[in-house]
């Protein structure tokens, strides 16, 4: 049975994209200088939260947004149509406007302040999502000229050559391997001691993320992998991975390393991640936050 709580972080938006309305710039801006629209500002990806709730600024807050700013289209709820503001140019979060209405909070910490579930976090990870994409693609990857905005946001035009650029989803495949009633946790060198996830890769060129998983978990752990089952996804707004979640079989329990992507990794038996999900307190193992799909895997999997 699914409910709010069982919502995976980042899904779920409640914005109707409104593909056709933002395809037309006389749309775009009577959106724009419509009294009921609403204007989330971002610092640098990361969203103003006031009271544990994401701040929407109303209209009458625009005449504050530097003209510079790079505002985009999100979508529409209720007849208000809803728009991104990168007010990323200051020099700190604290100097940003608006920032007297509440504080520029890391996105990390804000999944967990807004809650696992809450709607916001799906049109704060979109706009995060666009506004990141924009800051890092101003020329056209095919010619070099300055791009511009088209469809409120939704693309970038090149007036140098006419190609269109779209804002870009990097997949990626993480797998919970399993053996008998055991899986696999490890972690990153990025990762403090005892920090143990499931593992994760990008997906090559001409790759499936079925393959992926298999050749992550052979590289890095060197793990022969079968019966590779999908689960599900999230998007994952770090900047712009699209996580694709699979458990997998291992052939056996036998582990060799790769010290460059993998320092620490073991197999945990099903009973010990069930304690651990009840809130069983351990140094040596600490699972992934309920916002992080990683998470998500190891409980489908445990409650199996
Ligand atoms: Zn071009």
């Amino acid at each position: 049975m699914s409910s709010a709580a069982d919502q995976i972080t980042f899904t779920g938006n409640p914005l109707d994209r409104a593909s056709d309305g933002r395809a037309d710039p006389a749309w775009i801006e009577a959106r724009l200088a419509d009294p009921q629209s609403l204007f989330l500002p971002l610092y640098r990806g990361d969203p103003l939260l006031r009271d544990g709730r994401a701040v929407f600024l109303a209209s009458a807050a625009r005449a504050d947004i530097p003209s510079r700013a790079t505002a985009v289209f999100l979508g529409v709820r209720n007849d208000r149509a809803h728009f991104a503001v990168d007010l990323s140019e200051a020099p700190g979060p604290q100097d940003a406007p608006f920032a007297d209405f509440g504080a520029y909070t890391p996105l990390r910490e804000a999944a967990f302040a807004l809650g696992e579930a809450g709607d916001d976090l799906a049109i704060i990870g979109q706009a995060r999502w666009l506004l990141d994409w924009h800051r890092r693609h101003r020329h056209c990857a095919v010619c070099g000229s300055m791009t511009e905005i088209a469809d409120g946001g939704a693309k970038r035009l090149c007036p140098g050559c006419g190609a269109e650029h779209f804002p870009r989803s990097d997949p990626v495949a993480i797998v919970l391997a399993t053996h008998d009633d055991a899986c696999l946790l490890g972690r990153g060198p990025h990762f403090p001691p005892g920090f143990l996830s499931a593992l994760a890769g990008f997906v090559e060129a001409c790759e499936t993320p079925e393959e992926c998983a298999v050749r992550e978990l052979r590289e890095e752990a060197g793990v022969a992998l079968s019966n590779v089952r999908y689960q599900f996804s999230q998007p994952w707004p770090f900047p712009s991975s699209l996580m694709m979640g699979f458990i997998a079989d291992a052939k056996d329990r036998a582990l060799t390393l790769d010290v460059r992507e993998i320092v620490e990794a073991r197999w945990v038996e099903k009973g010990e991640i069930q304690s651990l999900l009840a809130g069983v307190k351990r140094d040596d193992i600490k699972l992934p936050p309920r916002f992080a799909i990683a998470r998500r895997l190891i409980e489908r999997w445990a409650g199996q």
